[in-house]
């Protein structure tokens, strides 16, 4: 926290200070960069709150070495792992179903992310949110049940993405990739490249899971095939 400016640390103190509660809270922690930034500020502001992870089996390798990291680091994180009609990850669903995420209809979130939270989330209790001041178009949803407040303390004091990171190498902690799936659909094409180059495994394991999907529609998928072929 030494690269903190004294700024925000007031907006921070006064953050917490301004919060009485007597609810349970949680951090909902995607392994990435913006979560990790708001669980140590909520540590260092001594929050008692318990992270929850949700291991759904999509995350990059990386993802799931920087969670053990953090364990190992002394940041307590409990695992989650989903049961969504009999798969416990959304790549077996997936093949289960002949389907695969789509950018316009998140059920992989939804399913296996959200569900799995809300279901786990013992109310009255506030979650807090690592959206950060940069994509605050994305905070302030509609709480996953009744008797939860969403809090977004990254938006709230204005925190964007370089200073999570700033927050990150101000404990001494290493910055974590950008968190997603291997076969997310919102993956930029140096993504899929990096993919291919370094996990030709789960490179293939994407591929598998768009051309079941395209097949059992009855059409390939031109455009997303091609992107791999080259
Ligand atoms: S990262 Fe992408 S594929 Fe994974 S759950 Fe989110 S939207 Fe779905």
């Amino acid at each position: 926290m030494k690269n903190l400016s004294r700024g925000l640390r007031a907006s921070l103190k006064s953050f917490v200070c301004s919060k009485v509660s007597k609810m349970k809270e949680y951090l909902s922690h995607g392994g990435g960069v913006n979560s990790t930034a708001l669980m140590i500020l909520l540590k260092n502001q001594g929050i008692k709150f318990e992270s929850i992870f949700v291991d759904h089996g999509g995350d990059y390798p990386e993802t799931y070495e920087y969670i053990n990291y953090l364990q190992k680091n002394g940041y307590l994180i409990t695992i989650l792992k989903p049961d969504v009609e009999g798969c416990s990850t959304i790549e077996e669903y997936c093949h289960k179903y002949n389907m695969q995420p789509l950018r316009m209809m998140r059920w992989c979130t939804d399913k296996f992310k959200l569900r799995v939270i809300r279901d786990y989330l013992k109310t009255p209790c506030i979650v807090y949110i690592g959206i950060d001041d940069g994509e605050k178009h994305r905070a302030f949803k509609k709480p996953l049940k009744e008797g939860v407040v969403n809090k977004y303390p990254l938006v709230e004091l204005g925190i964007d993405r370089m200073m999570c990171k700033k927050i990150i190498r101000g404990s001494g902690l290493e910055i974590p990739m950008k968190s997603g799936c291997f076969f997310c659909p919102f993956a930029r094409k140096s993504e899929i490249q990096y993919l291919k180059q370094k996990y030709p495994g789960l490179f293939e394991r994407r591929k598998q899971i768009i051309y079941n999907a395209e097949k059992a529609k009855g059409k390939r998928h031109y455009r997303v095939i091609s992107d791999y072929i080259k």
